[in-house]
This record gives structure tokens, C-alpha cells and sequence, in this order.
């Protein structure tokens, strides 16, 4: 095919192509990017370029179009583009779940490389489900979260998301029914640590896992909370017989100012999930990581094997730039880059404390948010974004920016400048 013009191309994407959480083709007017360099999306209509504060949804960190992962995937993609998984292997593959296990918390042993965030923590609900199974324990299927978190958009990932107000609403009936208790607050309570315990004491018998993300809980509503109380889960868990899940897709790997958001708290989960960021945002990758405990668990079953196998899994080029990502970020002094751009956050969104408006301005390591006392026009905050060379997402009640680490600190301030302006207009 022909390169399309703009005008061809954004008729056929209105005629066809559904984009995420957007209404049926042909409502909506998406951008179009051309192509993407360092922090910057060079858009189509030759309006020239917008620096990205989204990182592609938490995933760019060392920017677009990186020589180091470039070369890392067109060096594999000479050798092999996919394999299946099932009774092969391959380096990148087995690189990559050595890489994990020496990264992540203690303990930590055991890496299904997964093809996408909602999929690795669909596995490690059917690792937690089939652990108590095999123990002779079948009764221990539900999940315990806490509200205002996100999971993932497939269906077990949607049952522990926040079920009133969430993205997921649409659903409640549908969904499996897990058991909830209230968000966390931001900073440590005695009484909502209680209220943990008690919940999880109370539900031990039906309980397979209690599933979290760490410190951030972001697309269900950005909001920090203190890490403590991942150790008043972990104790709580170990006392009960429950398993504990951490989901790292969104904070692994740097974006919290620790490597994982568990290091916050010094915990080590039965099972973490990690996605997003995992190949710099290149292709499309997520891992699952679990204990040896977990995984003797399964292999005791009459099943002794876990009950998945996406075609996808351990693909190569991606594994392949998920080692050369994780090489370029620990090569480098990244918390020194993700202290600048908090610093510069803060610094840059401090005046939108005191506009009209503005409910709470919060910042934790490269994450910046700006909460409004009402809905966001999305349409009205986006186009003042872009009118400042700023490409953000706003939604529901959030102007938010967590920008790609490389991000210099002259366009670390256009952002602020960019999420101040979204939040006046939106
Ligand atoms: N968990 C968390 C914490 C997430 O932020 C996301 C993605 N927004 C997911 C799971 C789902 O990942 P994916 O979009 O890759 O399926």
C-alpha cells in the first residue's frame, strides 16, 4: 500500500479502528504521530513535535527510538523474530528470567514471561488458585485488594480492580466477587492497618491471595500510600496461610525512586508481576515471578503443571530488548535522573497547589499528579497540553504526567507547565 495522506489515513482509522476505552470507530479524533525520538512524538499535521509526558503509558523510560534497544532488536531479529515457547528455549528468554530473579526482591525464583500486564496477573491468579488446589485447599479462590487499584483489562485482573467508580463498572454482577477493603490512605493509620488484618483474618478460609500494587495505585486513581502497610499485609498473609501479590507493572523498575516499589518496604511477595517498562515500551512484554514455595505448591497438584500457555510467551525480540532495557537502565545512575525530574516536578506543579480547582498536587519519584475537585474535560485539558508541546492523558479527575527518565529538565518544567495548564482549562 501506497503511504496514505493524513487525510486518508485519519478517514480510514475513523472508519475502522478501534482505539482503547474510545467510543466505536468514527467518534473520536486521535493525533497522528509520525515518529518518535527521544522524549519527543513528532505528529503528522506538521505541528512539529510534543515532548511525551506519558512515557507511552509508564513504558518509555529511556525515551523513543534508543540506538542501544534499536540494536539490541534488529541484532535478534537477524537471528530469530518468535519461536514457540512450548518444549524450546532460547538465551533471550533465559537471560531475561536470570536478570529478573537477580533484580527483583529475595526469593523471587521462578519467571513466566507473560505478553502482556493484564495476562501476567491473570497468571498469578491461576498460580495462587492452583497452589491451594494442589494442596488440597480448593475453597481458597478468592482475591483480597484494596479499592482505587487497577489490574489489567482481561477478566480476572477486572474483578480486583475498584468496583464502584473504576474503570471496570460496567461489569459489577459479572465479575467474579472478591473482597475489597477500603483504600489505602496516603499516610500511615493504625486503625486501616487494623482493618487489613481483620478482613484478611476474617476471609483466610476463602482467601488464595491478597493481590496489591505497591505504594502507587495508578489508572484507579494515582494515589500514594504509605509502604508500611505492604509489611502489615506481608505479616498478615504469613499468619492467615494467604499468598501476597504485588503488581509492578506501572512502579518496577525505577519509576517510584526505588528499583520495585517493594523496596519501599523491604517485603518480598509470593508473586510479583512486572510489565510496562520491562522492554523500555518497544514490544509488547510482561513477566510473572513467583516463589519456589509457590511453584512446589502447583507441581504437588494432580495437574502438576501451570495451566497456561499463551502462543506469544517468552518471544525473543522482546526478551532480547527486555535485557538490553534493563542493561542501559542499570548502567547508568537512574536514581539520580529520577530524583532530578521529581525535583523538577515538584518544583514545576508546586503553584498548582493554590489554583481554583485543584483538590491535592502529589509527587513520588518520576510520577506527578494534579487531582481536581471535578471531571476533566479530556478534550479541553489535552488541547492545552499540546498547546504547550506537551502530550498528556487526562481522566476522570487526574492530570497526571510520569515522564520518560531521559527527559532534560528544561522539558521536565514544559511539562509542569503543560499539566498546569491541562488542569486551569480542563
Ligand atoms: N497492572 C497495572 C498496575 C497497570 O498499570 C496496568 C496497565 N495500565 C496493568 C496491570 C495492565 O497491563 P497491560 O495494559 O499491559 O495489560
Amino acid at each position: 500500500m501506497p503511504d496514505l495522506s493524513l487525510r486518508e489515513l485519519l478517514d480510514l482509522d475513523r472508519r475502522h479502528v478501534w482505539h482503547p476505552y474510545g467510543p466505536m470507530p468514527g467518534r473520536q479524533e486521535p493525533l497522528v504521530v509520525e515518529s518518535a525520538s527521544g522524549v519527543r512524538l513528532r505528529m503528522a499535521d506538521g505541528s512539529g513535535d510534543l515532548v511525551d509526558g506519558m512515557s507511552s503509558w509508564w513504558s518509555a523510560i529511556h525515551g523513543y527510538n534508543h540506538p542501544v534497544l534499536n540494536d539490541a532488536a534488529r541484532g535478534q531479529l537477524e537471528r530469530m523474530s518468535h519461536v514457540m515457547f512450548g518444549g524450546l528455549t532460547h538465551e533471550p528468554a533465559v537471560r531475561l528470567a536470570k536478570r529478573l530473579v537477580d533484580i527483583t526482591p529475595e526469593g523471587l525464583e521462578h519467571v513466566f514471561l507473560a505478553d502482556s500486564g493484564s495476562v501476567s496477573v491473570e497468571v498469578a491468579v491461576k498460580m495462587c488458585l492452583q497452589h491451594w488446589r494442589s494442596l488440597g485447599r480448593p475453597a481458597k479462590r478468592r482475591l483480597l485488594t484494596w479499592r482505587g487499584g487497577y489490574h489489567g483489562d482481561t477478566w480476572q485482573p477486572m474483578s480486583v480492580c475498584d468496583p464502584e467508580g473504576g474503570m471496570h463498572e460496567l461489569w459489577q454482577g459479572v465479575l467474579h466477587r472478591q473482597v475489597f477493603a477500603d483504600a489505602p490512605p496516603a499516610g500511615y493509620e493504625e486503625s486501616y492497618a487494623a482493618h487489613l488484618r481483620e478482613l484478611i483474618g476474617r476471609h483466610a478460609d476463602e482467601l488464595a491471595a491478597v493481590i496489591v500494587e505497591p505504594v502507587v495505585q495508578g489508572a484507579g486513581g494515582m494515589r500514594f500510600h504509605s509502604p508500611a502497610y505492604l509489611r502489615v499485609l506481608r505479616e498478615a498473609c504469613d499468619a492467615h496461610d494467604v499468598l501476597l501479590v504485588f503488581d509492578e507493572i506501572a512502579t518496577g523498575f525505577g519509576r517510584t525512586g526505588t528499583l520495585f516499589a517493594a523496596e519501599h518496604a523491604g517485603v518480598t511477595p509470593d508473586v510479583m508481576c512486572v510489565g510496562k517498562a520491562l522492554t523500555g515500551g518497544y514490544l509488547t512484554m510482561a513477566a510473572t515471578l513467583c516463589t519456589a514455595r509457590v511453584a512446589e505448591g502447583i507441581s504437588r497438584g494432580e495437574v502438576p503443571v501451570l495451566a497456561h500457555g499463551p502462543t506469544f510467551m517468552g518471544n525473543p525480540l522482546a526478551a532480547a530488548v527486555a535485557c538490553a532495557s534493563i542493561d542501559l537502565l542499570l548502567g547508568q545512575d537512574w536514581q539520580t535522573e529520577v530524583k532530578r525530574i521529581e525535583a523538577g516536578l515538584r518544583e514545576g506543579l508546586a503553584e498548582a497547589s493554590s489554583m481554583p480547582g485543584v483538590r491535592d498536587v502529589r509527587v513520588l519519584g518520576a510520577i506527578g499528579v494534579v487531582q481536581l475537585d471535578h471531571e476533566v474535560d479530556m478534550a479541553a485539558a489535552t488541547a492545552a497540553a499540546v498547546r504547550e508541546g506537551v502530550w498528556l492523558r487526562p481522566f476522570r479527575d487526574l492530570v497526571y504526567t510520569m515522564p520518560p527518565y531521559v527527559t532534560g529538565d528544561e522539558d521536565v518544567a514544559r511539562i509542569a507547565r503543560a499539566v498546569r495548564a491541562a488542569a486551569r482549562e480542563g
